[in-house]
């Protein structure tokens, strides 16, 4: 049985897909977004090792919470850096009838075998995907991201032609990604897609800034504060956001 690395789990998740929900936080992640607030689930040998049967049975627990809509939701880090894991875990779940939603930033996308048909084999056990798309423009994103958005952008356009639900999520940064011109590029994108449930903007916060002095790591967005309401507002008008 495969075994993942697992930074940390929450209850009773009411933020990371629908309904009440069991969300578990793999370890490991490849970008460096400027305004992670998570850097400690960066180092994927952080976590702590689970199976996916003691994961399973560990969140099941907590079924009676979850009603029609709830279930479990894997995030990160970036989860698609354990996929085999992942995958196993899935499949369990829908065999014992629950909901699986994979919260993702895309990043480790490719169509290069054997990578693109574990995922495809993955997508069979996955019912939803919250697929964040943090900058629109390739450029900018690589200044906010540390990486590219090609990949992104292209496993995006290939949950479309699957028809797989998706919410996308865009976290609205003052200066990295909060300009009218990129928004509405990202409009524009979002638009091309057919299997958009939902677009969330999720504001930039500072709560995280002590982990990365914890962890000794300079913050590279010192002094950014978050967006005003205004801003938000503006946002979620030009994404058609909830
Ligand atoms: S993808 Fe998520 S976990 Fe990884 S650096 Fe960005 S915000 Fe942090």
């Amino acid at each position: 049985m495969l075994k993942g690395y697992v930074h940390s789990l929450e209850s009773f998740g009411s933020v990371d897909g629908p309904g009440v929900r069991y969300v578990i936080f793999l370890s490991g992640c490849a970008m460096r977004c400027q305004f992670c607030h998570n850097p400690d689930t960066w180092n994927m040998t952080d976590g702590k090792e689970y199976t996916t049967d003691q994961l399973l049975k560990t969140a099941l627990r907590f079924k009676s919470y979850w009603g029609d809509k709830g279930g479990i939701t894997v995030s990160g880090g970036e989860p698609l850096l354990q996929m085999d894991f992942l995958t196993e875990l899935f499949r369990k779940a829908k065999e014992a009838g629950v909901h699986t939603t994979l919260d993702t930033s895309g990043n480790p996308y490719t169509t290069k075998v054997p990578w693109h048909s574990k995922w495809l084999e993955l997508m069979k056990y996955t019912d939803l995907l919250l697929l964040d798309i943090k900058q629109i423009n390739e450029q900018e994103h690589v200044k906010l991201t540390g990486q590219t958005n090609t990949n992104i952008l292209a496993m995006a356009r290939e949950l479309s032609d699957m028809g797989k639900p998706v919410w996308i999520r865009h976290v609205l940064v003052p200066g990295g990604s909060d300009k009218d011109e990129y928004l509405h590029q990202l409009a524009d994108f979002i638009h091309t897609l057919k299997n958009v449930e939902r677009v969330e903007v999720l504001p930039y916060h500072t709560l995280g800034i002590f982990k990365w002095e914890k962890l000794g790591i300079p913050y590279p967005l010192e002094g950014v504060k978050p967006p005003t309401q205004e801003r938000i507002d503006n946002a979620r008008r030009i994404l058609g956001a909830i």
